[in-house]
């Protein structure tokens, strides 16, 4: 048993989280980690409206009596989500936890805090991270440059990012980015977080709800084979190395300003939604981290968070043997 301010904030039993994943945390995903002792949140922007989140929030109550949260991420898209109208699902269905991401949730705070539901706020900077902090987060998640999707523009890896937050704040403190077995979760911990957050690393599990071609990739792939895209409109975002993430890159290179226009076909999430249903590698781009290298199979999520939990514990255990 290790327990942190995390595990007692979100009522869990273990110092993992499933953050958001576009399209992929849905009721299967979050429940199956819920039920296994972790922290799931599924992503409200899965859902093209409101209503669509509640029925996928009240569908996972039916399959875990657990604690789950709801991920909020305020980023560039190509149509405007009904952010008030997700948040009010959230506070009517009684969802005690959110995860907002993307961008200060300021905007939202009253609306949010008003219903008593308590915020874990995922940032890529310190200074952001003390921004959430003063307007009244109550736990804070720092993703480092490794991590898949958008990892900010700033570069500095979690080895850099954690410990620096840590010395910069009080709250609880998630560490994300790289993350995917004991020996992270054990690294974390000693450098000050209180717990660790995972997408890539759920993406390749029996129950995450994309086709197997899509598991198999994360197995195959090693920390090499990602690419940052969308760095000339400063919404950095790191995905597999495909033709398509090449493609791109190549659109980015051209004398003059990219705009999003010119990548749409390309990077859509719509586009994503079927590389994942179809399992077509090559279709669009798919966010993934430099994890990948450590990840060599597709257990089930129960299997997962006990080997990582029994593999953290030995590795502490063995440092500490060392003294
Ligand atoms: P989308 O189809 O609206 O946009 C596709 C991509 O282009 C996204 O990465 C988006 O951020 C980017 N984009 C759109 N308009 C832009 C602009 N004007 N300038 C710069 N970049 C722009 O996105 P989607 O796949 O439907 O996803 C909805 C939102 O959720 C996006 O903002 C996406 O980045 C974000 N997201 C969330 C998670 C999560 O885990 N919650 C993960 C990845 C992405």
């Amino acid at each position: 048993m290790i327990n942190t301010r995390i595990t007692e904030l979100f009522g869990i039993e273990k110092p993992i989280i499933q953050g958001g994943l576009m399209w992929i945390a849905r009721a299967e995903l979050t429940a199956a980690v819920a039920n296994a002792g972790g922290m799931g949140f599924m992503t409200a922007l899965t859902f093209a409206d409101p209503e669509g989140l509640r029925e996928e929030i009240r569908k996972c109550r039916q399959m875990t009596d657990k604690p789950f949260g709801v991920n909020l991420t305020f980023l560039p898209t190509l149509t405007p989500p009904d952010y008030e109208g997700y948040i009010r699902v959230c506070i009517e269905e009684g969802v005690g936890f959110l995860e907002t991401a993307g961008r200060n949730p300021e905007p939202y705070m009253e609306q949010i805090k008003s219903a008593g539901i308590k915020v874990l706020h995922k940032c890529t900077s310190v200074r952001h991270a003390q921004k959430a902090q003063k307007i009244g987060c109550d736990a804070i998640g720092i993703d480092g440059f490794e991590a898949a999707g958008h990892p900010g523009e700033d570069d500095v890896t979690s080895l850099i990012l954690v410990p620096r937050t840590r010395d910069a704040l009080d709250l609880p403190l998630v560490a994300s980015g790289g993350f995917a077995d004991g020996r992270g979760l054990a690294a974390a911990l000693v450098m000050g977080a209180d717990a660790v957050n995972m997408g890539t690393r759920f993406v390749a599990t029996k129950e995450a709800p994309v086709h197997d071609n899509i598991k198999q990739a994360m197995v195959d792939h090693t920390e090499l084979d990602t690419r940052l895209i969308m760095r000339t409109l400063r919404n950095t975002e790191r995905v597999l190395h495909n033709t398509i993430a090449d493609k791109v890159l190549e659109i980015e290179a051209k004398e003059g300003e990219t705009k999003i226009e010119d990548i749409v076909p390309y990077v859509s999430g719509k586009v994503g939604k079927e590389m994942l249903d179809q399992g077509s590698l090559e279709r669009g781009t798919l966010a993934a981290g430099q994890c990948m290298g450590l990840i060599n199979d597709i257990p089930s999520v129960q299997e997962l968070l006990d080997r990582i939990m029994a593999d953290a514990e030995a590795a502490i255990r063995e440092r500490y043997s060392l003294l």
